[in-house]
């Protein structure tokens, strides 16, 4: 690929003055967070981080992860209700791990009593890194796909249009115009308000389930007044709200503070430290209602790094989507390796091969948000030590992708302006809904392309090391 904006990446006065515009732009945009002095109030406010410059996106590899959303939208919703697999697969896991261990707990006793819940919404976001082969060509390949509190979609619905300004001011309105066009604030209200609309109760709020640092409100706002806009009143709540103010009458109808909820969409839950005792009950509450979960327990099982790993197994996938061969074929097309790390001689292999050569590997713990993987010397240490232990269940193994790095300008406030090499990774938003057993709405939902310094092996926007992007299709 040849490098973009090489006429003004260097010029300094150029860049400074373009900095400052795009800064401007994105506040007015609305690209917003809270500070990390004031992460619970509203009074200052700063823009989230992002790139000067759009970055390059081969439009092959786009379209094709486009493609590929409503197989994984399938697949997601098709493991989501299949016991025997996610029993199977996270059979030694929930050994191991506590945090699945509780998940799992909770889906079997939901499951025992009998689902009351009869409309399933997902809101996924499958993410990717382009693979450079040996041969400089490059391919999609799948990082992970999110199941529970997938981010971002809010925000980045205002990239485009800062980016847009920012090609303008530059002299390059024709590229301006190429930029593809992107609101994942919308196509995620869409699926939420059809949810609701399913429910079947006018009366009845959408409730967002939040955490108790909320910088990343504006995202959520994003999508929140798409809701208001189809006049779907939401709340916001916490755990804690639920555990003291939530009930379920006789018809396992789902009420807090008196309103009745059709829709719970978490942003929230998906980390250990989302969780005390009390919180844990909330949760269970929650699931045992008859309101539509966003995802539902057994959908935040099927996004465990231990799933991925498995469906990597040569025949999983045709057994969990039979008689879709060509979704399939799509799907693993953009498999990287996954190997498993259970005891036994299959795993001793795979450690033995990673311990040896730990730089082309990735070393991953069933958790989500960024910052937990290992690699290099650190992936060696770890392995070492567990390599023998049970404790080596808990991680999966993957192959590392190597990216062509290009040249950015990564704008966060108190920062200076400096150029930096970078990497991007391109997630798609995916919704789907499910009446019973029929499939109303699936779609994918616009994308979000992050991109973050070389230096950095892991993270996320959230956790201060990626910032939005918009993808400059070539
Ligand atoms: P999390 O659930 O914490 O987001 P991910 O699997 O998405 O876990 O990994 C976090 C980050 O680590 C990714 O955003 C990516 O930057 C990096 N990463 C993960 N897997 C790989 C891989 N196979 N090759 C290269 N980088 C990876
Ligand atoms: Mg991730």
């Amino acid at each position: 690929m040849a490098a973009l904006w090489e006429d003004v990446l260097y010029n300094e006065l150029v860049i400074r003055e373009a900095a400052s515009l795009a800064v401007d732009a994105a506040l007015l945009e609305g690209m917003l967070m809270r500070t990390e002095e004031e992460p619970n109030a509203s009074d200052v406010v700063n823009y989230a981080p992002f790139t000067l410059l759009p970055s390059a996106v081969p439009s092959s590899l786009f379209e094709q992860a486009y493609a590929v959303q409503q197989d994984f939208n399938l697949l997601v919703d098709a493991i989501s209700q299949n016991k025997e697999f996610l029993e199977r697969t996270l059979a030694n896991t929930i050994k191991v791990d506590d945090f699945t261990a509780r998940l799992f707990r909770i889906y079997t006793q939901v499951l025992e009593e009998g689902l009351a819940q009869s409309v399933f919404l997902g809101i996924n976001r499958s993410d990717y890194m382009f693979d450079r082969g040996a041969d400089g060509t490059l391919a999609l390949k799948q990082i992970e796909i999110n199941t529970i509190a997938a981010s971002f979609g809010g925000l980045t619905s205002r990239t485009l249009a800062v980016h847009r300004q920012v090609l303008k001011m530059l002299g390059k309105s024709e590229e301006a115009s190429h930029l593809p066009p992107n609101n994942p604030s919308k196509g995620l209200a869409l699926g939420i308000a059809k949810a609701w609309e399913l429910y079947g109760s006018q009366s009845a709020v959408v409730m967002f389930l939040v955490e108790k640092v909320q910088r990343n409100i504006f995202d959520q706002r994003c999508v929140e007044n798409e809701l208001w806009n189809r006049n779907i009143r939401v709340i916001r709540k916490r755990f804690r709200d639920v555990f003291e103010k939530g009930s379920l009458d006789d018809a396992r109808r789902l009420y807090i503070d008196g309103q009745e909820v059709a829709v719970v969409y978490y942003r929230e839950g998906y980390v250990p430290q989302n969780y005390d005792l009390q919180n844990w009950e909330a949760r269970l509450l929650l699931e045992r209602s008859r309101a539509v979960k966003c995802p539902d327990i057994a959908t935040q099982l099927a996004g465990t790094k231990k799933v991925q790993q498995e469906l990597s197994r040569p025949g999983t996938l045709e057994r969990l989507l039979p008689g879709h061969a060509e979704s399939v074929a799509r799907i693993r097309a953009t498999f990287a390796g996954l190997y498993s790390l259970d005891l036994g001689e299959e795993g001793d292999k795979v450690a033995a091969t990673a311990i040896a050569d730990p730089d082309w590997f990735v070393l991953k713990p069933q958790r989500e948000g960024g910052g937990n993987n290992l690699y290099g010397e650190e992936l060696r240490q770890v392995l070492e030590k567990i390599k023998d232990s049970p404790e080596r269940t808990s991680y999966i193994l993957m192959d590392k992708i190597k990216p062509q790095p290009s040249k950015n300008y990564l704008l966060r406030a108190h920062t200076p302006l400096k150029v930096s090499e970078c990497i991007s990774e391109l997630g798609i938003f995916g919704i789907y809904v499910r009446q019973g057993k029929e499939m109303v709405t699936n779609k994918s939902a616009g994308h979000l392309l992050r991109t973050k310094a070389v230096e950095h092996a892991d993270g996320g926007v959230a956790a201060g090391v990626a910032v939005l992007d918009t993808p400059y299709l070539v």
